[in-house]
């Protein structure tokens, strides 16, 4: 595949080969981020991508489908088992579209969404204000406790029952902590509203059993397939049995023409290497690996949102290290370390440049790196942390890097590059 891209596109080739060497000789610190397998980089780069069916399995528009038909199926039964639901949907583009799909599913334009403001680890389609889900619907955001980091089901019980929301959302995109599910559709029940779950940053968790499910008490389940769930880049909606027309007629016709075969066929490809053994030994390693980083960089001085990590993802709150987010996740970027900036509860910097600095673990343990590792990684952060300004220093962490990746090689087993 790759020496035919090379022959047509250097260009475009020398490209992908700059960027798989950049993937291999950094270390992903990015929550989000990961590396899918080779398996499931091969189902999505498929003759899948030459495909049109419009509709779902049994019921399309186009004829042609003896094939999609059966890895659609496949898709979406291997979901229903790996997560344990009624419903799933696994056509929706990305995590922001399956969002906005499964909002429409229940609500009409200017209804009211509640949500996880952005500043405080909300993701943009829970009801941010630029967001499509801010502008057509009324929105209401809660945040988190300024003072512990975290959610308080108290308040947002009270902000629920002021605001009467038809749509209660839970979930996040930087939020070290365990959700109490159950808690959002008491209140959800309560007021009389839906209750939808983002999980796009813990689905991998949940299926390996690392961290409880959404699915047991929420009316719909969103996720993204590409992050700890490491499947190429899509998304799934799952829900109850009795949502189940609503939801698939809110994501086609309602929102989007034509699946993306070659992704649902990834997809189905990766749920089920998420049913295997090895892929709960992965999820359970991740916590594992966010918490003795964690722990590692409390010892270096660090503070983290909320004391430490129950997941993926730890937000460092700089602003004993007198350091705005930016200037040191470019740092970090030059040695090596990839990473985000990011607010923190209550942030008193501006958003394009805040107070926090985001990272997680499912890259890395991907790679098959451990708690050993993490000593090393908090290390390599307290280096450049305490030298954010001296290229010197920077210069040796990143040759340090380079020699430190060598030994976790990506999990793509892509032969050498041919130069
Ligand atoms: C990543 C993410 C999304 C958006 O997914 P895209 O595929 O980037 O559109 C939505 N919600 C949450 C919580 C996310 O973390």
């Amino acid at each position: 595949m790759l020496s035919t891209l090379r022959q047509s596109n250097p260009k475009i080739f020398n490209l992908l080969m700059q960027e798989r060497q950049l993937q291999s000789e950094s270390i992903r610190l990015i929550p989000s981020e990961n590396y899918a397998s080779r398996a499931v980089m091969e189902a999505t780069g498929s003759w899948m991508t030459n495909k049109y069916s419009e509709g779902y399995p049994g019921k399309r528009y186009y004829e042609g489908q003896q094939v999609t038909d059966q890895i659609e199926t496949l898709a979406i039964e291997t979901a229903k088992k790996v997560f344990g639901a009624d419903h799933a949907n696994v056509q929706p583009y990305s995590g922001s579209v399956a969002n906005f799909a499964a909002y429409t599913a229940f609500i009409e334009p200017g209804d009211t969404i509640m949500g996880l403001a952005l500043p405080y680890g909300g993701h943009l389609t829970h009801g941010w204000k630029v967001s499509v889900t801010g502008r057509f619907f009324r929105s209401v955001q809660y945040e988190l406790d300024p003072v512990t980091g975290r959610l308080d089901y108290n308040r947002i019980e009270d902000l629920a029952k002021q605001n009467k929301p038809k749509i209660i959302v839970s979930g996040a995109t930087a939020y070290p902590r365990i959700i109490d599910f159950k808690a959002f559709s008491d209140i959800a029940q309560r007021v009389g509203a839906i209750h939808i779950c983002d999980m796009a940053h813990i689905a991998g968790l949940i299926a390996g059993g690392a961290h409880p499910s959404p699915v047991p008490h929420a009316d719909a389940v969103t996720t993204t397939t590409h992050k700890s769930l490491r499947g190429p880049r899509g998304s799934m909606i799952l829900c109850r049995q009795q949502h189940a027309a609503a939801v698939d007629k809110a994501v086609f016709p309602g929102m989007q023409g034509g699946p993306h075969m070659h992704t649902i066929s990834g997809i189905a490809v990766a749920l089920a290497e998420a049913s295997t053994p090895e892929f709960a030994e992965y999820a359970g390693q991740i916590v594992k690996n966010a918490k003795r980083l964690a722990q590692k960089l409390l010892e270096y001085g660090f503070t983290l949102v909320s004391g430490g990590t129950e997941n993926h993802l730890i937000l460092i709150d700089l602003r004993n290290k007198k350091m705005l987010g930016k200037k040191l996740s470019q740092a970090l970027d030059r040695a090596g370390l990839v990473s985000n900036y990011n607010t923190i509860p209550n942030d008193p910097a501006k958003p394009f440049n805040p107070s926090g600095l985001r990272i997680g673990t499912p890259a890395v343990t991907t790679r098959g790196m451990k708690e050993s590792q993490m000593d090393q990684i908090a290390e390599f952060i307290n280096r450049v942390t305490n030298h954010v300004e001296d290229e010197t220093v920077i210069g040796k962490v990143r040759q340090e890097v380079v020699e430190f990746c060598r030994a976790f090689p990506l999990p793509d087993t892509f032969v050498r590059p041919i130069v």
